[in-house]
């Protein structure tokens, strides 16, 4: 099943960093939809996604499935402005929490779960430094 993600009064945007490229506004698995209302709402953060199944990603991404979202704004703000980093700190920290995250990479926090097992993928970083991948287990 899937479903848009609500955009919360505002609070989550979508707009492509690639203006010429399709809205990033489209269906995802519920589960995934569910876990980003629920992050924000939980950090009172607001997002911007810029990539759901849209974008270019690994072969074997979840993106594809639409199990997968990018973040690149957290506040209005870039994800490596060091102005940003206790925010981004704060939105990985809940995401990564959440009972159903898959895959939380970003600056601070690398991991991927299975089940009940949390794996550290701290070779994930480098590549997520200017935005936040989140992806659900189902
Ligand atoms: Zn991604």
């Amino acid at each position: 099943m899937k479903r848009q993600i609500f955009n919360l009064n505002g609070k989550i945007t979508f707009i492509n960093n690639e203006p010429s490229k399709p809205s990033p506004n489209l269906p995802v698995s519920i589960y995934l939809a569910k876990l980003v209302e629920d992050v924000a709402r939980i950090t009172n953060l607001s997002i911007n996604i810029n990539s759901t199944t849209g974008g270019l990603h690994s072969k074997t991404s979840f993106h594809y499935h639409g199990m997968a979202i990018d973040i690149n704004l957290i506040d209005g703000k870039k994800i490596d402005d060091p102005a940003n980093f206790s925010n981004v700190q704060k939105f990985q920290l809940a995401a990564s929490q959440h009972k159903d995250i898959g895959e939380c990479f970003g600056p601070f926090i690398n991991i991927r779960k299975r089940g009940n097992k949390k794996t550290q993928k701290p070779q994930m970083r480098t590549k997520h430094l200017n935005h936040l991948h989140i992806s659900s287990q189902r």
